[in-house]
């Protein structure tokens, strides 16, 4: 029988779109990370699907013990006990306090689908930055001499991110190349990440867990495995570029911020037992407030 009832052109493209997420999974994602005093040259690709930008803005609040997390209050206008307990904290006079609401404060950082210009064989990688790049890429996207097709395939400018420095002195300058170029192959279009799918969002319960300490002790004792991709992908991003993420601390001031402990120390990533003494701060003071009641 010539038709069996199956549609072959139904089924590649099923087949497409399955392959297609499942190259989405978080876990799979190929990181791009500016290397400090290299020639780091991107090409930050167009929009991943109808309606969307060329960036995804997310909100993590780091230092949740050893994970850091999409915060549901600043993403989805949902409640985020993270955030309440910021609140709380933020009320206090004792330096401390202000000192734990600052490294638990979310924290902005967008996503982007880039080519790295010295890798092009990865193929799509995606970029995350905090919101001083993001803020440079913007200008020249709002400068006539570049504008909005900077990230055109075809018409677009490559772009350079000089990391320098260590630490909380690192500091990045975005340059936009003066003459367009294309891209070197278009299949990469239709391998863009869906960066919507890049910040899961976790459960109130799940993550006022977390804040006590809970998730902790599980994620310790049980490896990685345990870890949902929301975790992993936000403990990579974090981890392979904190450096930014600390010089932000001192360079984008928020309401409020007091400087944070770890910037003093040598390694802008926070070590083990720094997370412990967050954590052990935390479930502190959470126990704290709980008698003052
Ligand atoms: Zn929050």
């Amino acid at each position: 029988m010539a038709n069996d009832g199956l549609n072959l052109d139904a089924l590649k493209k099923k087949y497409e779109s399955v392959s297609k997420s499942l190259n989405n999974k978080v876990s799979d994602i190929n990181w791009y990370n500016p290397t400090v005093d290299v020639n780091n040259v991107i090409r930050i690709l167009p929009p991943w699907k109808n309606g969307a930008s060329f960036y995804k803005e997310t909100y993590y609040h780091y230092n949740v013990g050893e994970r850091s997390f999409a915060c549901p209050a600043k993403m989805e206008g949902k409640p985020c006990p993270i955030c309440e307990f910021v609140e709380k904290l933020k009320r206090s006079s004792d330096p401390d306090d202000q000192e734990l609401a600052s490294s638990l404060w979310p924290k902005a950082r967008f996503f982007y689908n880039v080519i790295d210009r010295n890798d092009e064989s990865a193929g799509v990688k995606v970029y995350g930055s905090g919101i001083m790049v993001f803020k440079e890429i913007l200008s020249y996207m709002i400068d006539p001499d570049w504008g909005p097709q900077l990230v055109d395939p075809k018409i677009g400018y490559d772009i350079k991110i000089e990391k320098t420095g260590k630490n909380i002195d690192t500091r990045y300058k975005v340059k936009a190349r003066k003459e367009p170029s294309a891209i070197s192959n278009s299949a990469w279009l239709d391998q863009l990440y869906d960066l919507d799918s890049i910040a899961k969002i976790e459960s109130y319960d799940a993550l006022a867990a977390a804040l006590e300490g809970k998730d902790i002790v599980e994620s310790k004792s049980s490896n990685d495995k345990v870890k949902t991709p929301s975790s992993e992908v936000a403990t990579s991003s974090v981890k392979k570029d904190e450096d930014e993420f600390s010089s932000k601390a001192s360079s984008e001031s928020e309401p409020k911020r007091t400087p944070v402990k770890e910037e003093k120390k040598e390694d802008p990533v926070p070590t083990k037992s720094s997370h412990a003494e967050n954590s052990e701060a935390i479930i502190a003071k959470l126990k704290k407030l709980r008698g003052n009641k």
